[in-house]
């Protein structure tokens, strides 16, 4: 399973596959990670560097954030992506095709001036997220998406 919770200022990717319950986000920062909520991260509830220091300590790689460098992400199923703006202008998106009942993303691509801020991955995640709460498979065609799920 894959989720993304956050605040203004972050992003928080969350990849039940790899969580080992170690806990170590449980213990240090109880009021934004608690296993017996719904949602069980609440990235209200903390300041964001307290939370960043938290997600640093997972031993797995099941959490890991972000900052959203004021870059909104949406789903738009009616364009079959999910899609990135900087203000009103598009600045990254991620594309499905619809195969059997699965969706398989075929593209992923965000503008050179905002490489590197984690937006390709809040793409995928964003894509993925809306797949699995409808009960649809994910096939990651291209190599990016690939890797990120991987
Ligand atoms: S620290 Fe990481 S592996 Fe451990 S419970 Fe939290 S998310 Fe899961």
């Amino acid at each position: 399973m894959h989720r993304l919770y956050g605040n203004d200022d972050i992003t928080i990717f969350w990849d039940s596959d790899r969580c080992r319950h170690a806990k170590k986000c449980v213990t240090n920062c109880p009021e934004v990670f608690d296993i017996t909520r719904k949602p069980w991260i609440k990235p209200e509830n903390a300041a964001t560097a307290k939370i960043w220091q938290t997600i640093s300590l997972c031993p797995t790689g099941a959490l890991s954030c972000v900052y959203n460098h004021d870059i909104k992400v949406v789903f738009e199923e009616e364009n079959f992506r999910s899609a990135a703006y900087d203000g009103d202008v598009l600045i990254g998106e991620c594309d499905y095709t619809v195969n059997d009942g699965n969706w398989a993303i075929v593209h992923t691509e965000v503008v050179s001036e905002h490489g590197g801020k984690g937006i390709a991955k809040r793409l995928v995640f964003t894509v993925v997220e809306e797949a699995e709460k409808r009960g649809t498979g994910v096939i990651p065609v291209c190599s990016y998406a690939a890797k990120i799920l991987g």
